[in-house]
């Protein structure tokens, strides 16, 4: 099968969330299984260059008809780590995507609209037909709206099209000058409650909502996130136009890149380890507690690593650090905030502890830092407020690290509490608590670190179980293939 991703990031080159992994990791899968994929992506001038080979213009003169003209593009190619990508560069004056950073600009409605679009132009002009083309995040919601509305009638005759939502909460609101750029025009027709019409702001059009209302399937990246959009105030105005639309919409849980997050291979820690040799697991413990100058004592090591975001549950964080302290354990924290206050929060606790040997605070990113991490520490806690997936619970089974963590989205779906899951003994990985306050995360870090101290045969046996689970990309390509057969043969 063919198939156009069409998308505003893609990791390594360009990344500022779990939008960019997937997009490589599912495209590499699809390509495993037999696909021919190309990445449509913007050629923005802050990209990770380094990462891309053999980089040209594959397609010199690219006119893409905006507003009461048109405006040139060239579109370049180039191999990211194998995937064939192709990166369109904008000769506008209003210079869209050389910016120093991805988003946060007053006009990004406009320029991803304008990404849309050029991305539809450059398959319509290159002649290329793809069996389905899969897009995500409200930066290409238009790309289906402009696709049934415009291009199907300019030879692209039999649209098909995926539409992957990773996080609700950006939907591209925006207002009805979108349509004139564009040229669809007729704001009478789109500014509809049935088509764009923002279900909120009733001035606004929503980008996001005409992805959903166009495309042939909607995903979001866990099953319970899927329900959790439909049922509470996380689908953020979106739930009434999800029920419409729930016959074609669902939920599949990301994959894991088992390649970059393999503890018996890992450049970044010391000691390797699998299954087999789980022992070798506690020579990275000492490397951490070495590089990290803390006490070398029989206590468990607790971790966070991740963004300090309110929707990653920063006040659960900050208690947890306190718990593990009074509880017998030591508490590590790798992770960094956009919002001052919060890095200043934080920066301020990790003076308070300065001086004790079982604690420390990284604030700020550190990929390498958050391997070891990963494999030095016997649990991590994630109390999210809200989790379309996660990813970071996954990196924590692979590398024998027992996840705490709340009972929301791809935490529900991934991780099965030892001592209450209704799955077999057999098959529980870790610890969930339900309600988002002190008492809930204590009640799961009070009975894992008392299974530490009091039981560790009992410990090792849930490392393994958890060690045990495969949430590689293998399972979510499948999903997505048959997502792709049945749209296709609609
Ligand atoms: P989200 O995409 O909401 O930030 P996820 O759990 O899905 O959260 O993925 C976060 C990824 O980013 C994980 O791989 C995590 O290890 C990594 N990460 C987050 N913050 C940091 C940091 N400060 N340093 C290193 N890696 C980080």
């Amino acid at each position: 099968m063919n198939i156009a991703m069409i998308a505003s990031e893609c990791a390594p080159v360009s990344k500022v969330g779990g939008l960019a992994d997937v997009v490589y990791g599912l495209s590499r899968e699809l390509e495993i299984r037999g696909n021919d994929v190309e990445i449509i992506l913007p050629k923005y001038d802050c990209m990770r260059y380094d990462h891309i080979w053999g980089l040209h213009v594959a397609y010199q003169d690219l006119w893409v008809p905006w507003g009461g003209g048109t405006i040139h593009c060239s579109v370049w190619f180039g191999f990211v780590h194998g995937r064939k990508c192709f990166f369109i560069e904008s000769h506008s004056p209003d210079n869209f995507f050389n910016r120093d950073h991805y988003y946060g600009f007053p006009d990004d409605a406009m320029r991803f609209a304008f990404f849309s679009k050029a991305a539809l132009e450059f398959l319509l002009k290159a002649d290329k037909h793809p069996d389905v083309i899969h897009c995500h995040d409200w930066q290409t919601g238009l790309v289906p709206v402009l696709l049934y509305e415009m291009y199907k009638f300019q030879d692209m005759h039999h649209p098909r099209v995926c539409y992957t939502i990773h996080n609700f909460r950006y939907q591209g609101i925006t207002g009805t000058d979108v349509l004139s750029a564009t040229q669809l025009n007729r704001p009478e027709y789109y500014h509809h409650h049935e088509r764009l019409k923002d279900n909120v702001h009733p001035s606004a059009l929503n980008f996001m909502k005409g992805g959903i209302v166009y495309s042939n399937f909607v995903t979001t990246v866990s099953p319970k996130h899927a329900w959790e959009v439909r049922h509470s105030e996380q689908g953020h105005g979106l739930s009434d136009t999800l029920h419409i639309h729930q016959d074609k919409f669902g939920g599949i849980l990301n994959g894991l890149d088992y390649e970059v997050w393999n503890p018996e291979i890992d450049p970044h820690i010391p000691n390797h380890y699998a299954i087999a040799n789980l022992d070798e697991k506690y020579g990275n413990k000492e490397a951490l507690r070495d590089r990290l100058l803390l006490r070398k004592d029989y206590k468990p090591i607790i971790a966070y690593v991740g963004r300090l975001d309110v929707q990653k549950g920063v006040h659960l964080i900050r208690h947890g650090l306190f718990y593990s302290l009074q509880n017998g354990a030591q508490f590590v924290l790798l992770g960094s905030s956009p919002e001052a206050s919060i890095n200043e929060e934080f920066l301020h606790l990790k003076q308070e502890f300065n001086d004790n040997e079982d604690c420390h605070m990284e604030i700020g990113f550190d990929e390498e830092l958050a391997h070891l991490i990963y494999a030095g520490a016997d649990m991590i806690i994630m109390p999210s407020m809200y989790e379309p997936c996660g990813l970071a619970q996954l990196i924590a089974l692979r590398y024998g690290t027992v996840p705490i963590v709340r009972a929301v989205g791809g935490l529900a779906d991934t991780i099965f509490d030892r001592d209450f899951s209704e799955k077999p003994l057999t098959a529980r990985n870790g610890y969930v608590f339900q309600e988002a306050d002190y008492a809930g995360l204590e009640s799961a870090m009070h009975r894992a670190i008392g299974l530490w101290h009091a039981y560790p045969e009992q410990f090792r046996k849930l490392v393994l179980q958890g060690m045990q689970y495969n949430y590689s990309w293998h399972r979510s390509g499948q999903h997505y293939s048959r997502i792709y057969e049945h749209i296709r043969t609609q």
